[in-house]
Formats: structure tokens, C-alpha cells, sequence
């Protein structure tokens, strides 16, 4: 075994993390372990993680069920490619996903991560519109503030104005922006602004192939909740425009929002759905883009034959075979009343850091939790702090938030909400 120094020397020389500068200005602290709700830090530290491996690990770490279904799989066939193969890991796995999402969506595409899915409907979409004679339709259709990914299509439609990936503004393709959905996920629908979608969608339904958004929650694009009345208003305007409408339920998706996939909240079926993160239970990298028969049969009978994409991992064994054994261990338990377990817990949590100088506000919604600064958080300074407190937290922009484990016990969410008044606390 490496010694700790030594592998954070190592990382500081080689090693790039996500969204940072070159190796060596970023100092991340070493993991050594994982189980239930907890990580071990290579110095003996255990941290209650906040993040669920950002959104992934519904289950929490070395889960029996979940070990035991990489085990099994690994005694099989670790992969296997998927072009002119199948196995049973994904065969029950997009049996499943038909059954468990919303009605119409037949066809399921597996994919690599939650970008790639995000991609492959993009492509859905444009193959779609072609296949169905309306090639010129290219464009997406979104509310500002959303985020779907890194890749091409998942940058175009994330903020160009501010947003993540604001340095390819005018480099990526040009999409149409509706502003984001006002107020909560409580709050009622407001006609202007239900308006103005409708608009959007009006204006330019020649050169729209898809409108895609988050439903009810946008995660990395600023952790706003909405009302689900709105997507009700996209559904209704698109089906009548022949434009595809597209939910991004990669972050929200297996129960996070108290409803097992945010468009039940609305009761409304997408033409395609993006599903990733918790649908392995964070064990493995994994998503899949679902689809209608009528957007299946456009594009198996359009130019090509088929849908462009076959990644060389597509409908891994492994990943599937622990994404089964992930949905069913949650089916099999009261994921509900857990889900609302956590919303009462964070709500008791978190409502007194309202008061707290510096929060413009705390929102709560399944097992989400979201406290918004008035100003850009210093992480650095945030994370320490809630690490002294024994909780993992990564804050970006204004926002200190929390999505737990689904096995986090009441009293590790009472100390999230420790670990987070900390953070705002060092703000000072
Ligand atoms: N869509 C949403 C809503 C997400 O939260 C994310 C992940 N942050 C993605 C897409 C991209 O998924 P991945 O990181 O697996 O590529």
C-alpha cells in the first residue's frame, strides 16, 4: 500500500479532478474506505458523505446486496460486447427501466454515463425529426439555469449566460432559452411565466427537434425546485408542435425527490428519458436513454436504419447486473417513507440556518437539501469546516447542499446539518 503523503504527492503530480486547474492546485483528501453512509480518510478520519457520491450512492457504500451482485456477475462474464450479444443483466435491466418509468417509453438505450445519454437523445431526437421529414428541426429548447452533462450537446443547453460551461458560449450550438422556472416546488404556477414557454416553443417549433429539461429539480445548474405544473404546460405545447420533449432525470431520477422518478410529481410521460447516477446504486458508471415506440420506429425506418451510437462498453454486465440488484433492493423496501424520512430530518435541520447571516435561503425537497448564500461560497474554506465536523460537503457557486445516502440514520443527517451550519459559519 502507498503511503498517504505519497499518494497525495503522486495526485498533485499526475492526477486531473474534476472541473479543476492542472494536477497539483487542487488537494483533495485521500479515501481509503467506504461503507454505509461513512468515508474513511487514509488519516483515520470518518466523514459522513453528504454528496451520495454525488447523487449515485442511494444505498451507501459495501452494501451486502449490492457486493454480492458485483460477485455473482464477476463469476459469469465481466463484459461482453454488445453489438450482435445480449445477456440477461440487460435484458431484465431495460425490462425494468419500461416497467418503472413513465407509460409509453419502451425502448431502452444503455449508455456509458449520464452525458452520453443525454447525447444519444439528442440524437434520438434529430433522427427522429428527420425520420419523421423534418430534417431543418435541429435545435433544443430548455429553461435557463438547467444542466445536463459535459459533452456537446449537454453543454449547449446548459446557461450560456454564466452558466458551467459559459467558456464554449458561441463555440457550441446556438439552442433556445426560456428563463428558469420561477419560485418553489410549492409555489403556484405563474401564467406569465407559463406563458413565456409556451412562446418559446411557438416562436421557433419549425427548428425545434426537443425540448429538454430537468424536471422539478435543476441540480448542478443551481439547485432550484419548481413546481411540476410547468412541465405539464411543456408537455401540452410540444405533443401539439410534433416536437419531442426530453426529461433529464439523471440527478433526480430511483426516489430522490419523494417520488420514485420527478415526473411522477407532474404525471407526465417524456417522449425520452435520461436516466443514470443512483440507477447502480453508484457502484458503477451507468445510464440509459429510453424512448417511445414512435421515436423507435422513426429512426429504425429513417436514413441509416438505426440509432448512431454503440459505445464499447454499451449494457456492461456488471453495471447492469448491480443496477438490477440496486432498483430491486429499493422496491423491496419503504424507499418512500425513507425518502420523506430524510425531507423531515434536513427540514429540522437546516430551517434554523435561515436566521443564520449570510443564507438567502434554505430549500428542502425528498432528500435534498439546499442552503443558497448571498454570495460565492469559498469551498475551500466550507469544506474544511464540515469535515471538522465530520461531514463530507463540496459547495459550489452560492450553494452548500446535501443529498444523503437513503441509509443515513437521524442522527448523521443532524450532523449534515452540523457539518453545513460549519461551512456557512466559516464564511464569516
Ligand atoms: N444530467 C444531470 C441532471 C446531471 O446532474 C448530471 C451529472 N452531474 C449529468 C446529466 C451528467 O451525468 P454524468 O456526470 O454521469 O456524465
Amino acid at each position: 500500500m502507498t503511503a498517504p503523503d505519497e499518494l497525495l504527492r503522486l495526485d498533485r503530480a499526475h492526477v486531473w479532478h474534476p472541473y479543476g486547474p492542472m494536477p497539483g492546485r487542487s488537494e483533495p483528501f485521500v479515501v481509503s474506505e467506504a461503507a454505509g453512509a461513512v468515508l474513511t480518510l487514509a488519516d483515520g478520519r470518518e466523514l459522513i458523505d453528504g454528496m451520495s457520491s454525488w447523487w449515485s450512492a442511494i444505498h451507501g457504500y459495501r452494501h451486502p446486496v449490492l457486493d454480492e451482485a458485483v460477485r455473482d456477475q464477476l463469476g459469469r462474464m465481466s463484459h461482453v460486447m454488445f453489438g450482435g450479444l445480449t445477456h440477461e443483466p440487460a435484458v431484465t435491466l431495460a425490462r425494468t427501466l419500461v416497467e418503472l418509468t413513465p407509460d409509453g417509453l419502451e425502448h431502452v438505450f444503455l449508455c456509458d454515463s449520464g452525458s452520453v445519454s443525454v447525447e444519444v437523445a439528442v440524437k434520438m431526437a434529430l433522427q427522429y425529426q428527420r425520420g419523421a421529414g423534418r430534417p431543418e428541426r435541429q435545435r433544443l429548447a430548455t429553461w435557463r439555469g438547467g444542466y445536463h452533462g459535459d459533452t456537446w450537446h449537454p453543454m449547449s443547453v446548459t446557461d450560456p449566460d454564466g452558466g458551467m460551461h459559459a467558456l464554449w458560449t458561441g463555440v457550441l450550438p446556438r439552442q433556445v432559452f426560456a428563463p428558469p422556472p420561477p419560485g418553489g416546488f410549492g409555489s403556484p404556477i405563474e401564467g406569465s411565466y407559463a406563458d413565456s414557454l409556451v412562446r418559446m416553443v411557438e416562436e421557433h417549433a419549425d427548428e425545434l427537434a426537443a425540448v429538454i429539461v430537468e424536471p422539478v429539480v435543476q441540480g448542478a445548474g443551481g439547485m432550484r425546485f419548481h413546481n411540476p405544473g410547468y412541465l405539464r404546460i411543456l408537455r401540452e405545447i410540444t405533443a401539439r408542435h410534433g416536437i419531442l420533449l426530453i426529461f433529464d432525470e439523471i440527478a433526480t431520477g430511483f426516489g430522490r425527490t419523494g417520488a420514485f422518478f420527478a415526473a411522477d410529481h407532474a404525471g407526465v410521460a417524456p417522449d425520452v428519458m435520461c436516466v443514470g447516477k443512483a440507477l447502480t446504486g453508484g457502484y458503477l458508471t451507468l445510464a440509459a436513454a429510453l424512448c417511445t415506440t414512435e421515436v423507435a420506429r422513426a429512426i429504425s425506418d429513417g436514413e441509416g436504419g438505426g440509432l448512431a451510437h454503440g459505445p464499447t462498453f454499451m449494457g456492461n454486465p456488471l453495471a447492469c447486473a448491480v443496477a438490477n440488484a440496486s432498483i430491486a433492493l429499493l422496491r423491496s423496501q419503504d424507499w418512500s417513507g425513507r425518502v420523506h424520512g430524510l425531507e423531515k430530518g434536513l427540514t429540522a435541520a437546516l430551517e434554523p440556518l435561515s436566521g443564520f447571516a449570510g443564507v438567502r435561503e434554505v430549500r428542502v425537497l425528498g432528500g435534498i437539501g439546499v442552503v443558497q448564500l448571498d454570495r460565492p461560497v469559498d469551498m475551500r474554506k466550507a469544506t474544511d469546516a464540515a469535515a471538522r465536523e465530520g461531514v463530507w460537503l463540496r459547495p459550489f457557486r452560492d450553494l452548500i447542499y446535501t443529498m444523503p445516502p437513503y441509509v443515513s440514520t437521524d442522527a448523521q443527517i443532524a450532523r449534515i446539518g452540523r457539518g453545513i451550519a460549519a461551512a456557512v459559519a466559516a464564511q464569516a
